[in-house]
C-alpha cells in the first residue's frame, strides 16, 4: 500500500512527516517538480520565515510538530512566530532531516501532469517517465500565487478533472498600484495607518510599516487591504479596482489641529528655507517633497510664504493622503491565491475529499487565505497534520 503527496512544500513535508510517524508501515513518497523540497518556504517572511502564529488555529498540535523535529521558535509581536534563528534555511534543514531520518522517499525535478482514479487506485502521469500508481494520493502543489517558486496552479486542474469544484481564484497579499507618479519616493518606508475606503462599505484600517513603490504602495499593512479588494463578477478588473482608495495618516499620533500648531510653530524657526523643509524632522525627506506637492503644489517657494490656512490643508493632507487604487501586482508579487478547492467538498477534519475516497487536499491550494502574520504556514502545516494522520489510516 502506498501514498503520494504531490507537492513538496510546506503542507506536503508536515503531511509525510506525520504520515510516516503514524503508520511506519506505509510506503511515502513526495513528488515534487523543483530540485529540492520547500522552495517558497526559504522566501518567506523576508528569509526569516514568519513560520505561524500563536493565535492560529489549534496552534498546540502545529507547535508540537516544531518541537518533534527539534525547531526552537521565537515569538514576536501580534503572535508572529519565528525559527528562533530567524533565518528560513533552519526550518526548510530540521523538517529535510525529518523527512529522510523516517526514510519518506523523495522525487524531485518530477512535474506531475494529471492524476486518473480508477476503482482501486490513483495512476499519476507525468510530465516525463512513467506513471506512478498509489493507493492514495495528497494534493498539495500550493496555489498559483508567487509561480516562481513551482507553484502554477496544477492542483486545481487535477481537483478539477477528479471532480472538485474550485471557487473564485485571484492573486491575494500584495502591493497595490495607484494613480499618480512615483519615482520620486520609491523605496520609502514610513510607519502610519492606512485604511481602505469604498463607498458604501466601513472603512478598513491597518496600523503598521508602509512601503512606496514605483507603482504605488507595499508593506504588510497594504498586504493585508489587499486580501480586501473583491471585483465583482463581469467588471473590468481596472474598474474594480478604482471603487477603492487607500487613505494613509502618516502622523497618527496627532489631530490636524494639533499638527497645524505644531507647524506654525517651526515655520518662525526656518523662515528662509525651503518650503518642503516644514515637514523634514516628521516625514523621510523624500516623501516630505512628495506630500508637499500633493497638498499645496509649487515647491520652489520659502517656509514664510505658507499661510496658516496651507498649514492646515498641509496637516489634513498629511492626515489624510489620498491613493486611487488602479491595480494588484497580480500573481508574481502576491504572497497568497484566494480561492481554492471549495471547503464544503472536503472532510476539514480529515481533509479527504468527501467526492473521492482516498484523495487528501492540504495548504494553499483549498480555499482558504489568512492575513500576513503566519497564518498562511500555519494553514499549511495543520493541514498537513491532519491529513497525514488519516491518509494512512487502515493500510
Ligand atoms: C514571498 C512570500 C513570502 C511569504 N511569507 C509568508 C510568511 O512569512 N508567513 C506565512 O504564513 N506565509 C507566507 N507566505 C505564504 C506561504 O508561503 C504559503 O501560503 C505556503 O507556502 C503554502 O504552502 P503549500 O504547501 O500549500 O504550498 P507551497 O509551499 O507553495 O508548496 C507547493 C509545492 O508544490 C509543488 N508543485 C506544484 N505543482 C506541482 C506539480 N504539478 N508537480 C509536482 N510538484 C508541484 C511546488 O513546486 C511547491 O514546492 C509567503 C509567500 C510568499 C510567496
Amino acid at each position: 500500500m502506498n501514498v503520494v503527496i504531490i507537492g513538496g512544500g510546506a503542507a506536503g513535508i508536515s503531511l509525510a512527516i506525520e504520515a510516516a510517524r503514524e503508520n511506519p508501515q506505509a510506503k511515502i513518497e513526495i513528488i515534487e517538480k523543483n530540485n529540492s523540497l520547500g522552495k517558497k518556504i526559504f522566501a518567506t517572511g523576508n528569509g526569516k520565515c514568519n513560520i505561524s502564529n500563536i493565535n492560529g488555529e489549534d496552534i498546540a498540535s502545529v507547535l508540537l510538530l516544531f518541537e518533534s523535529i527539534g525547531l526552537m521558535i521565537r515569538d514576536e509581536d501580534e503572535g508572529r512566530l519565528y525559527p528562533y534563528s530567524e533565518q528560513a534555511s533552519s526550518v526548510v534543514e530540521a523538517f529535510e532531516r525529518e523527512i529522510d531520518r523516517l526514510r519518506i522517499k523523495k522525487r524531485l525535478n518530477t512535474e506531475v501532469e494529471r492524476i486518473e482514479k480508477s476503482k482501486n487506485e490513483f495512476k499519476i502521469i507525468l510530465k516525463r517517465g512513467d506513471p506512478v500508481f498509489a493507493d492514495r494520493i495528497a494534493v498539495t502543489t500550493g496555489g498559483k500565487a508567487a509561480p516562481q517558486f513551482g507553484t502554477s496552479g496544477d492542483g486545481y486542474r487535477f481537483a478539477k478533472n477528479l471532480g472538485h469544484s474550485i471557487t473564485k481564484l485571484a492573486p491575494t497579499l500584495m502591493p497595490v498600484i495607484c494613480e499618480g507618479e512615483f519615482d520620486g519616493i520609491k523605496g520609502v518606508r514610513v510607519k502610519g495607518i492606512a485604511t481602505l475606503i469604498k463607498k458604501g462599505n466601513s472603512p478598513v484600517i491597518e496600523k503598521g510599516e508602509i512601503q512606496f513603490t514605483d507603482q504605488g504602495l507595499s508593506g504588510i499593512c497594504i498586504f493585508n487591504l489587499s486580501r480586501l479588494i473583491k471585483i465583482e463578477e463581469g467588471m473590468k478588473l481596472e474598474d474594480g479596482f478604482r471603487e477603492y482608495s487607500i487613505v494613509l495618516d502618516l502622523v497618527p499620533e496627532t489631530s490636524v489641529q494639533m499638527l497645524t500648531d505644531y507647524l506654525l510653530q517651526k515655520k518662525n524657526k526656518m523662515l528662509d528655507e525651503m518650503a518642503p523643509a516644514i515637514l523634514h524632522s516628521m516625514l523621510p525627506k523624500k516623501l516630505a517633497g512628495f506630500a508637499y506637492e500633493r497638498a499645496l503644489g509649487r515647491k520652489e517657494r520659502k517656509v514664510s510664504e505658507i499661510t496658516a490656512p496651507e498649514m492646515e490643508k498641509l496637516s489634513k493632507s498629511i492626515k489624510a493622503l489620498t491613493f486611487t487604487v488602479t491595480g494588484g501586482k497580480g500573481w508574481k508579487e502576491a504572497q497568497c491565491t484566494s480561492g481554492g478547492v471549495a471547503l464544503e467538498e472536503i472532510n476539514m477534519n480529515t481533509m479527504e475529499s468527501k467526492l473521492v475516497k482516498g484523495l487528501f487536499f492540504g495548504g494553499e491550494v483549498i480555499d482558504y487565505d489568512g492575513p500576513c502574520g503566519g497564518y498562511n504556514l500555519q494553514n499549511a502545516w495543520l493541514n498537513g497534520i491532519k491529513a497525514g494522520h488519516n491518509i494512512v489510516k487502515g493500510i
